[in-house]
């Protein structure tokens, strides 16, 4: 593909509908091409005109709303202006900034994000989930969804730009707790962790005593890309799918079988209720667990990188 990429192909690219070779081959193009990443910019941009996460950007923002903002380009280029290095600073760049809010915004409303709730609901309901915990909610994009599926979500976050505008558009009817510790999570039955586990420097220090307790953790499927190291932005700390496996074992949780690769999302178990979650209803627990280990939260949520080199995704009602 060294030819300018077509607007079918942006279309294409858009919603994941190239195999691995192509898509590959798009990202990479847009990459180095800076006449196709503008016509992707504008191209996501129209794309997601319409959507109701789009409009309540819009409102929000008001006057200070800036169409057609490249948020994937300028939070890069603000990474590498502050060039922050310890987690204190690393934090502080993700809760000041407004380019990760139009990301996360443009990632979903565009229909380039994976439809994660909708692939992960039959597995919720299968192991009887009431409470859930979604680590690195940023703007809620699903924090909404499953709270309106009715589930008891609570969103974890820094206190951001991204969950400003969360609390804004639930009017201030989802719980947001803060990942840093000492703090009070709410034990949930299961850890929803999406596009946050690159962000975080230490995971073990940030989710490792809510693994203990969770019954079920979901994550994103790795996706091709993610070992590519030719992404503009500079704060994603690539794990191998070994890496994950161990850090997820050492807490009793396996990969469950049951979760088709093809699907955007992974599943992980306890082995035993892995074997009874077909009959037995596992109880909803209240405990409200203590935690104090320091997190090494290195950001909040979804990965904009994603967003914006490219992950593809769908189209589902941000509401
Ligand atoms: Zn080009």
């Amino acid at each position: 593909m060294n030819d300018h990429l077509s607007t079918q192909d942006l279309d294409h690219y858009l919603h994941r509908n190239l195999d691995t070779k192509h898509e590959q081959a798009a990202r990479t193009h847009l990459a180095s091409c800076d006449h196709c990443w503008a016509r992707w910019n504008r191209h996501r941009w129209d794309r997601a005109r319409g959507h109701p996460l789009y409009d309540a950007l819009r409102r929000y923002l008001g006057d200070e709303f800036l169409p057609y903002l490249d948020s994937s380009r300028l939070l890069a280029a603000e990474w590498d202006t502050l060039n922050p290095t310890t987690p204190a600073e690393i934090a502080q760049f993700f809760e000041t900034s407004t380019s990760y809010l139009y990301n996360l915004v443009i990632w979903e409303a565009s229909g380039h994000r994976p439809h994660y709730v909708d692939d992960a609901l039959p597995i919720l309901r299968r192991h009887n989930i009431r409470t859930v915990l979604d680590f690195g909610c940023g703007i809620g994009n699903d924090t909404v969804p499953l709270r309106d599926r009715g589930f008891e979500v609570t969103g974890c976050d820094y206190a951001s730009p991204s969950t400003a505008f969360l609390k804004w558009r639930t009017q201030g009817t989802v719980s947001i707790v803060d990942p840093r510790g000492p703090s009070t999570l709410p034990q949930p039955d299961a850890l929803w962790i999406i596009d946050t586990i690159d962000h975080l420097p230490d995971v073990e220090a940030a989710i490792g005593s809510i693994l203990d307790g969770v019954d079920i953790v979901i994550t994103e499927t790795p996706r091709n890309h993610q070992s590519l190291s030719h992404s503009k932005k500079r704060f994603h700390i690539r794990r191998t799918p070994h890496e994950i496996d161990a850090i997820f074992h050492a807490h009793g949780l396996e990969l469950a079988p049951e979760c088709a690769p093809a699907t955007s999302v992974q599943c992980w178990t306890r082995s035993s209720s892995q074997d009874s979650a077909q009959t037995v209803a596992t109880p909803p627990r209240h405990v409200v667990h203590h935690h104090t280990s320091p997190l090494g939260l290195v950001t909040p949520n979804r990965s904009p990188n994603d967003d914006c080199t490219g992950e593809p995704p769908q189209q589902r009602r941000a509401n």
